[in-house]
């Protein structure tokens, strides 16, 4: 695996692969690695000739009260994670090497990034996407990886990916989870194994939600007050939970076609989100991962 810093040197490296006539599958991550993000590395290994993956704690995409001085990092362990792997390129660029002091252009992918975490984290799919479009700028990758577990974020970014033409063909991977249904994520580090368990009230009140839509529930309010009271029974803090229509991420009055329960929450301080999303025909209802049919801007 080679491990480069600068953008000159990544696409350097890439050029190569491409002279080669070999296809690049990327996954763009904050590091401290864990399965959720090796199980898209290895999506990336299996539909593409070459794995890409950055490593970067992107400042822009964090409010000016949250984590990014304490996100971990743990670049060693996860240098040698992603060379057992199988990873061909790791791009670690720094700050400078992405941001000028004297940029001046932004993006943001409309009424999509405005709703469930856009509105307790003013400006974050801003930044998300400012940083995704420059990797996509420099990696220049066939297809690249995200995780459900992040989905409003995999749609913004989609949104974003076929606004601007790039020919990037974005694919989820489905959430990992920990014994008691945490979904994995970095900051679970931050809990201790007491509020591990405690978190993983999220994952359970998402099962009854499923649940109750098998069993014939259509009403979001009767079905979202369930779902909330399972998690403040945990002791957490309920920052949002909706039930939003798989594209648009707006709430939905009646439950039908694809949906996705999302929650959102805080234990301690530390701030926990997770989501099931499913597809709703008639009395049939099937978990999925949310697709993206329209290839705007692929061709
Ligand atoms: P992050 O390092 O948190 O920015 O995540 C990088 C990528 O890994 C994003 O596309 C996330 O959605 C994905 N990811 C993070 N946690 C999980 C998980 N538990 N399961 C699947 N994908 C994940």
């Amino acid at each position: 695996m080679k491990i480069v810093g600068t953008p000159r040197e990544a696409r350097k490296i890439i050029a190569g692969f491409r002279e080669a006539g070999e296809s690049i599958g990327f996954v763009p991550t904050m590091g401290d690695l864990h399965q959720g993000h090796l199980s898209l590395v290895n999506m990336a290994l299996e539909k593409c000739d070459r794995a890409v993956v950055s490593i970067f704690v992107n400042p822009k995409q964090f409010g000016p009260k949250e984590d990014y001085g304490r996100y971990p990092r743990n670049e060693e362990k996860d240098h040698a994670i992603l060379e057992k792997i199988g990873c061909d390129l790791l791009f670690v660029p720094t700050v400078k090497d992405l941001y000028s002091t004297s940029d001046r252009t932004r993006i943001s992918v409309r009424n999509i990034s405005e709703h469930l975490c856009g509105l307790s984290r003013s400006g974050h799919f801003d930044g998300v996407v400012l940083v995704v479009s420059k990797l996509f700028n420099i990696i220049a990758p066939d297809m690249a990886f995200f995780g459900q577990k992040d989905a409003q974020q995999a749609v913004v970014i989609q949104r974003m990916s076929a606004d601007l033409n790039f020919p990037i063909r974005i694919f989820l991977g489905p959430i990992v989870r920990d014994e008691n249904g945490l979904a994995l994520s970095s900051r679970n580090r931050y809990l201790d194994i007491s509020e591990k368990k405690r978190a993983a009230s999220l994952y359970k009140s998402l099962s009854e939600a499923f649940n109750m839509l098998t069993m014939g529930e259509r009403n979001p309010d009767k079905i979202c007050k369930r779902t909330k009271s399972i998690i403040e029974n945990a002791g957490l803090e309920v920052e949002y939970v909706e039930i939003v229509n798989g594209k648009t991420m707006e709430a939905v009055d009646e439950v039908s076609g694809t949906i996705m329960i999302a929650v959102a929450a805080k234990l301690g301080g530390v701030r926990l989100i997770d989501n099931i999303a499913a597809r709703i025909e008639n009395d049939l209802v099937e978990e999925v991962l949310l697709e993206f049919p329209e290839w705007s801007g692929y061709e």
